[in-house]
C-alpha cells in the first residue's frame, strides 16, 4: 500500500468509516499514519471504590446496581446508573449514547475505567470505558495508545486501522542518512512512526515523539527559509512616508503610548520607507497593546494612497478588530469592510468588487482573504495577528495578491529571541516588553472544587457592580462531541448557581459563525453577564469590561495557555480576578498552577511546567494552544528546533526533501480555522 493511497484500500473501511474518519482530516494512509496518539494509558490493577482518588483515572470492578436510566435533557441523551463493589457505590453517566440501555443490566460485572469525580457528593465516572474482567485482565499494562475521537469512529477502530498500515510505516524511507541519524541521534523515521502507535516502551517511545517533533520544525524553517531567500532584499514598490500624519493620529489617542510601541512603530516606519520591503514580527505579551501597532501601521499605508489587509485566525476577531479599526478610522475617510467564511456570498461579492476597484482601503478577515476570488487594486500592506495559527504558505498567498507588499505579523506566544530568530527566520523583530501603564496586576487564586460555591457568590458580587466574567468549562475529553455536550450542561448549572437576573450563555467550537458572533457581540455590549466556554475565546478578545476569569479544570491546561487564557483580563482599569478551579487534589497539580500565581511572565511561565512535568506525561501539555504543528511544541522541544536549525545549516544542500509525503503539517489543511 502506497502513502498517498486512500484509506478506502485498507481492508475494513467503507464509505461510512471513512466519511467519519475525513473530519478528523484523514483521507489517505499518509494522514492515517500521522493521526497520532493524544496519550497512552496503561491499565493497572484494579481498585476498591473507597480508594479511588478524585481527579485520577482508576479501574474499579463493579456490579451495576440500580436500573439504567435513560432521559432526554434538552439535546442530549443521558444515561445514568450505579455501580457498586464491597467498599462503595459510583454513578456513571454517559452521553448521547441511548444504545447503552441494552449493553448493561442490573447484576451485570463490568471493569469501569475512568477519571473519578464528585457531584452532588456521590462520586461519579463519566463515559468511562467499560470492559469484561477477562478481557480487561488480558490487557492490563500495557501502553494503549489514546486517539482523537469523533463521532462514528472508535479507538479501536482507529487501532485495527494502523495495524493494516504496519507493512507501510516499515517500508518508509528517511529523508536523512544514516551518518545523520547517527551523528544527531535521531531515530530512523519508520521506527519513530512504528513506536509512536504501537510503543515498545517508554524510552522508545520519547524518542519516536523527538524524532517526529524534530521532522516538524525541520519542513517548518525549511519552507520559511524559502521564503527568507524569496524575500531577501526585495526592492521597496510601496514606499511610505508617512511619519507625521502617523503622529498626529497617535496624538489623538486617549492614552500615551508605551516604549515598546512606540518603538515598534518607529521600526515599521522606518521599514516601509526604506529601500527594501518591510518583513516584521511585532512580537509582545496579551495585553501589551499590539492592535493600536498594527493600526498606525495601517494608517501610514492608507494614507499613502495603498491599500491594507489584517487576517487573524477566527471570526470573532476578525469582527471585533473590524469594528474597532472602522471606530478609529472612520474620521479619517478610512473604509474598511470584513470579509469572513460566514459573510452571505451576495454580501462577499460586493465586497470583492469594492477591493478590486480600491473603494476599499482595509479589509480585514480570517482566511476567506487568501482565496481566489479576492482582489486588490494596489496592496501595500499585510499583516497577520496571532500569528502562531498561520502556517508560512498562508501569509505568502495573501501577499501574493499585492506587487510585493509590506509584511507585519503579530505574536503574543512568549518565546526567547534565540529561539525567535529560528522561527520566524524571514523576519525583524520588534519586541513589546511592558505592558500599558496604571494596569491592576490580576489576582489570582488557585483552589480546590469545593471552592466553588464561593467562586459563584464572588462572581454574582462581580456582576451585580456591573463586571463581566468569562468561564473556561470542564473538559470531558479532547472530542468534540463531548466538549459541547459539557458547555451546555455547565451553563445549565451556573443558571441555577447564579441569581436570576444573571445572564448566562454559552460558547462553543461547534457552534454556526452567526451564533458564534452575535453572542460575542451581546458580550462585549454588556448584555451578557457570563460567557461559559471551552477555549474558543483564546485569541485575541478584548473586553475590557470583564473581570473575573474562572477556569475549571485548571491542571488540564499548560500554564501558558492559562497565561493567554488569563489575558482575556486585566484590560481595563478595575481590578481583576482569575479563579484557576484545579479538579486533582493532588499536590503536584497546586504546585503546578501556583506558578501561575507567582509570575505574570509568559516565558518564564513556560519553561516552568516543562520542569514540572511528570514523568507518565509524553506529549507535555500543549503551551501555545492550537498551532501548526502537530505535536511539536516550542518549548518542550526546544532542543529540536536547534538541532533542526543546524542540520539545515550544515546538511540542506544534500537532504532531499521535496519528494517526501511523509511530513504533513496542519498548514497543508484548513482545520485551523
Ligand atoms: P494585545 O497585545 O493582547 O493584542 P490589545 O491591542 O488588544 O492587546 O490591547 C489591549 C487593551 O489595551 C485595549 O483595550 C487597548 O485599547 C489598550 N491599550 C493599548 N495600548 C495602550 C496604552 N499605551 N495605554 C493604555 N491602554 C492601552
Ligand atoms: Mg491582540
Amino acid at each position: 500500500m502506497n502513502l498517498s493511497d486512500n484509506i478506502t484500500s485498507i481492508k475494513g473501511i467503507g464509505d461510512k468509516t471513512a466519511a467519519s474518519f475525513s473530519r478528523l482530516g484523514v483521507h489517505t494512509v499518509n494522514d492515517l499514519i500521522h493521526t497520532y496518539p493524544r496519550n497512552y494509558l496503561s491499565y493497572g490493577d484494579v481498585v476498591d471504590i473507597k480508594d479511588t482518588i478524585i481527579g485520577e483515572r482508576h479501574s474499579v470492578c463493579a456490579i451495576v446496581s440500580s436500573y439504567v436510566d435513560v432521559r432526554k435533557v434538552r439535546s442530549l441523551t443521558l444515561t445514568n446508573f450505579t455501580v457498586k463493589d464491597s467498599t462503595g457505590n459510583i454513578k456513571v453517566t454517559f452521553f448521547n449514547s441511548p444504545f447503552l440501555r441494552n449493553v448493561f443490566h442490573k447484576g451485570d460485572t463490568y471493569v469501569f475505567v475512568g477519571t473519578i469525580k464528585v457531584k452532588n457528593n456521590m462520586r461519579v465516572m463519566e463515559m468511562p470505558e467499560y470492559y469484561k474482567l477477562s478481557v480487561y485482565e488480558g490487557m492490563k499494562q500495557e501502553m494503549q495508545p489514546v486517539y482523537t475521537l469523533t463521532h462514528g469512529l472508535s479507538n479501536k477502530t482507529i487501532q485495527k486501522a494502523i495495524s493494516s498500515v504496519r507493512e507501510t510505516i516499515f517500508s518508509m524511507k528517511d529523508y536523512l542518512s544514516d551518518d545523520i541519524l547517527r551523528e544527531y541521534g535521531l531515530m530512523d523515521i519508520s521506527e519513530a512512526y512504528e513506536n509512536i502507535h504501537f510503543p515498545m516502551n517508554e524510552g522508545v517511545l520519547r524518542n519516536a515523539i523527538r524524532r517526529l517533533a524534530f521532522d516538524e520544525f525541520y519542513k517548518f524553517i525549511y519552507d520559511m527559509n524559502k521564503l527568507k531567500v524569496e524575500n531577501v532584499k526585495l526592492m521597496n514598490s510601496h514606499e511610505v512616508v508617512q511619519g507625521k500624519a502617523v503622529a498626529e493620529f497617535i496624538d489623538k489617542l486617549p492614552y500615551k503610548l508605551t516604549k515598546g510601541q512606540a518603538e515598534a512603530i518607529e521600526d515599521i516606519l522606518k521599514d516601509m520607507g526604506s529601500d527594501n520591503v518591510m518583513n516584521r514580527l511585532v512580537q509582545g505579551d496579551v495585553g501589551s497593546g499590539k492592535t493600536i501597532v498594527a493600526m498606525a501601521a495601517l494608517f501610514a499605508c492608507v494614507k499613502q494612497g495603498y491599500q491594507g489587509a489584517l487576517m487573524v485566525p477566527t471570526e470573532v476577531l476578525a469582527k471585533q478588530h473590524y469594528e474597532e479599526l472602522t471606530r478609529m478610522f472612520s474620521q479619517y475617510g478610512i473604509s474598511c469592510e470584513c470579509l469572513v467564511g460566514s459573510t452571505s456570498m451576495k454580501d462577499k461579492r460586493k465586497i470583492y468588487e469594492s477591493i478590486s476597484t480600491g473603494k476599499t482601503d482595509i479589509v480585514i478577515g480570517t482566511h476567506a482573504l487568501i482565496e481566489d476570488k479576492v482582489e486588490f487594486l494596489d496592496l501595500g500592506l499585510v499583516v497577520t495577528d496571532e500569528q502562531h495559527r498561520f502556517g508560512v504558505n498562508q501569509r505568502r498567498k495573501l501577499s501574493a495578491k499585492g506587487n510585493y507588499p509590506h509584511t507585519l505579523v503579530m505574536s503574543a506566544t512568549p518565546i526567547p529571541r534565540t529561539l525567535a530568530i529560528i522561527m520566524y527566520a524571514d523576519l525583524d523583530i520588534s519586541v513589546i516588553s511592558e505592558l500599558p501603564k496604571g494596569r491592576k496586576p490580576i489576582k489570582n487564586c488557585v483552589v480546590g472544587t469545593n471552592y466553588r460555591n464561593t467562586a459563584y457568590k464572588f462572581i454574582a458580587g462581580q456582576v451585580s457592580e456591573g463586571s463581566q466574567v468569562y468561564v473556561i468549562c470542564p473538559m470531558v475529553d479532547e472530542s468534540d462531541n463531548l466538549d459541547v455536550t459539557n458547555v451546555i450542561e455547565y451553563t445549565d448549572t451556573l443558571r441555577s448557581a447564579l441569581p436570576q437576573n444573571v445572564v448566562v450563555e454559552s460558547l462553543h467550537g461547534q457552534m454556526k459563525s452567526e451564533e458564534k458572533n452575535s453572542i460575542m457581540e451581546a458580550f462585549i455590549k454588556g448584555d451578557i453577564h457570563v460567557l461559559v466556554s471551552t477555549t474558543v475565546i483564546e485569541v485575541g478578545i478584548n473586553n475590557p469590561n470583564a473581570t473575573v476569569m474562572m477556569v475549571e479544570n485548571a491542571e488540564r491546561f499548560g500554564l501558558a495557555q492559562l497565561h493567554q487564557l488569563r489575558g482575556r483580563v486585566g484590560r481595563g482599569k478595575k481590578q481583576s480576578y482569575c479563579i484557576f478551579i484545579s479538579g486533582k487534589e493532588s499536590d503536584e497539580a497546586k504546585e503546578r498552577l501556583q506558578v501561575l500565581e507567582n509570575s505574570n511572565d509568559g516565558f518564564f511561565i513556560a519553561s516552568e511546567d516543562l520542569k514540572l512535568r511528570g514523568p507518565g506525561d509524553f506529549f507535555g501539555i500543549r503551551q501555545s494552544g492550537e498551532t501548526l504543528f502537530k505535536l511539536a511544541d516550542i518549548y518542550n522541544h526546544s532542543d529540536m528546533l536547534r538541532m533542526a536549525q543546524e542540520i539545515l545549516e550544515k546538511y540542506g544542500d544534500v537532504i532531499n526533501i521535496t519528494d517526501s509525503t511523509t511530513m504533513n503539517l496542519k498548514t497543508d489543511n484548513s482545520t485551523i480555522l
